[in-house]
């Protein structure tokens, strides 16, 4: 199907209470690989880039392969930009084709994160492209970037004057590895919840996923928080992957390996994926469309079928 817009693949996902990936990739044949997985388990998902590895994945290219490998799949598929921290970028983006796009202001000072958020998220609208923001600040895990915790009556005024689509919240969670056992602060998620009612279309996402246990992913999927990102998970098995393979063949240097090194990290990222859509219960939460208008999942369709047969064999 064609690209789908990545509000309507939160919304059918906090409707019926699933996770939907947000994974990065940083190269083309992972994003068509990840799109490709997800369609085998009919996963919606959302193929993801940061602005940072923009000097690895060519943005336009990215657009123009989602756009194809998601046309040849069933399955709903967003591009979505994370980290954005310029207009420019995020314009780059929206000529691409992304369906969504993050400005992230949280290392500034209120009002001016608030003042380029609002800018972002303008620019967004009038090209029909959902905008993400963030406040509180999700840091590194290692300590390195500190993180600052969102605070419920700042965001419910971030939230109202940027006019958002998706808002990001620091509640315990940060990027890259953990040190210790993350724990996430449901008692405030839920106070930016409330806080949050005169807003109830804006979507919650939670960054920094690699290392949160699968039961407070699952819980936090649970009460409302439908967009989940995943990175450094990918590129630890990755890695992982590909030591393991040079370890096992030591004379490598030869131009048949080049390929097996590059198939060992895809499965690395890919095992991830495949794992973590079990822990979101994305599997088989994908709509076809098989009248104009009318969506419909493919459990309904297994009830059809089985109905039909009930009655042939009658
Ligand atoms: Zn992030």
């Amino acid at each position: 199907m064609p690209i789908t817009s990545t509000l309507d693949i939160l919304k059918d996902a906090r409707e019926r209470r699933y996770g939907v990936g947000a994974y990065n990739v940083l190269s083309l044949d992972q994003a068509a690989a990840i799109i490709r997985l997800s369609d085998s388990l009919e996963a919606p998902v959302l193929v993801t880039v940061p602005a940072v590895l923009e000097k690895y994945v060519n943005f336009s290219d990215l657009g123009a392969i989602t756009r194809s490998v998601a046309q040849k799949c069933s399955i709903p598929v967003g591009l979505h930009l994370s980290h954005g921290k310029d207009i420019a970028t995020m314009q780059r983006c929206i000529d691409a084709g992304f369906t969504s796009v993050m400005i992230d202001g949280s290392a500034l000072p209120f009002d001016q994160n608030v003042s380029l958020t609002r800018e972002a998220a303008d620019l967004c609208h009038r090209h029909g492209v959902a905008c993400e923001g963030e406040l509180g600040a999700v840091g590194s895990a290692t300590g390195e970037v500190k993180s600052t915790m969102t605070d419920p009556d700042e965001a419910r005024r971030y939230v109202e004057q940027t006019n958002i689509d998706i808002f990001a919240v620091s509640i315990g969670n940060a990027h890259g590895f953990y040190k210790g056992i993350p724990k996430l602060d449901f008692e405030r998620f839920n106070q930016i919840k409330t806080a949050l009612f005169s807003k109830p279309d804006v979507f919650f996402t939670l960054h920094g996923g690699t290392g949160i246990s699968p039961q407070d992913l699952k819980k936090l999927i649970e009460q409302g928080c439908p967009k989940i990102c995943i990175y450094t998970e990918m590129c630890g098995a990755g890695k992982e992957k590909a030591f393991d393979y040079l370890a096992r063949h030591p004379e490598y240097g030869g131009t048949t390996d080049v390929p097996e090194l590059f198939k060992a990290i895809l499965d690395g990222f890919l095992d991830v994926v495949k794992f973590d859509i079990d822990v979101f219960g994305s599997a088989q939460k994908a709509k076809c469309s098989v009248v104009p208008g009318i969506n419909i999942n493919s459990s309904m369709i297994e009830d059809i079928v089985k109905s039909v047969i009930n009655k042939i064999s009658k």
